[in-house]
């Protein structure tokens, strides 16, 4: 069984429409794929339709949180799988996020436009089609001004990494692990110890997260050095979490590809065990 849980589409920051992302993965020989676009649930629906027969797909999301417990507090992910996507409370604050991911990117617009880069919130907001807003629509424009050569370029600090970088209004993380579990889901930490991503929190967060209802770490990632694959496989075993491993799949604006990395099936069949939220879907 190859299972990939994290990817996103066109509903977010992917390249790839739903239905593209779903007929990718049975493509690319997986059995198991999620949908994990970033604040949003907007891809489930075509993405169910479009399912090819012989792949489950395990409806979820990507939730844009900080931890308020240092000061700058610190921006983090966390998987969300299989929650009832009517949830009203849960409902309420993605749309509150997403609401601020908008803001957010106007005015780093305004401060390019200020400096007198030619992009405009119009040329973004035809990027992001509908879907969650994200700095990589940004990144699209500024390649379309011949100002940068690709995404990871446009997050370096002269741009959308530091210079531009207006922080946007996340989900307290404590909050967004008891919003989820509320709405029948499971909570798994995304990339936990990135830190070629930026600030990572300490492990002291990931205990009382574990204490609050977190299930797992996602150990296996690209943004993972060896190392950190490491201590985040220690770090679960010793506080009873499972772990995960995945593509983190964006399609053309990331290299890389569905299935680079996989959750054990043992894993996969913890998540959906745990979860009353919805349930995967061809299974
Ligand atoms: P945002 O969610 O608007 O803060 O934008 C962050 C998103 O940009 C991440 O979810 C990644 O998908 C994408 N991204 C692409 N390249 C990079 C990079 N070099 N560093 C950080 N994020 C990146
Ligand atoms: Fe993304
Ligand atoms: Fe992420
Ligand atoms: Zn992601």
């Amino acid at each position: 069984m190859r299972i990939d849980l994290h990817a996103h589409t066109t509903a977010s920051d992917g390249t790839l429409t739903p239905a593209e992302l779903v007929a990718a993965g049975a493509e690319a020989g997986l059995d198991v794929l999620a949908i994990t676009d970033h604040d949003t649930t907007a891809g489930w629906a075509p993405a169910e339709q479009a399912r090819p027969a012989g792949l489950v797909l395990v409806r979820g999301a990507e939730l844009s949180c900080r931890w308020y417990g240092q000061v700058p507090a610190i921006p983090l992910h966390l998987l969300a799988y299989l929650f009832d996507p009517t949830a009203p409370a849960l409902v309420a604050e993605l749309a509150r996020v997403r609401r601020g991911r908008v803001e957010r990117a106007q005015r780093i617009v305004e401060l390019l436009r200020a400096d007198g880069v030619d992009v405009t919130w119009d040329e973004v907001h035809g990027y992001a089609a509908g879907g969650t807003v994200g700095r990589p629509h940004i990144a699209r424009a500024l390649i379309r001004a011949g100002l940068v050569a690709d995404t990871d370029e446009a997050f370096e600090d002269r741009w959308l990494g530091e210079r531009y970088r207006v922080p946007k209004e996340d989900t307290d993380v404590f909050e967004a692990v008891r919003l989820v579990r509320a709405a029948g889901g499971v909570p798994v930490f995304a990339h936990p110890k990135a830190t070629k991503r930026g600030k990572v929190v300490p492990d002291s967060l990931i205990v009382d997260l574990a204490a609050a209802g977190l299930f797992g770490l996602e150990a296996d990632h690209e943004a993972h050095s060896p190392a950190e694959r490491e201590h985040v496989r220690g770090l679960a075993t010793e506080l009873g979490l499972v772990v995960t491993g995945s593509s983190d799949f964006h399609g053309t604006h990331k290299q890389v590809k569905l299935g680079a990395y996989t959750t054990e099936p043992a894993v996969y069949e913890a998540i959906v065990a745990a979860a009353s939220g919805v349930p995967v879907l061809g299974a």
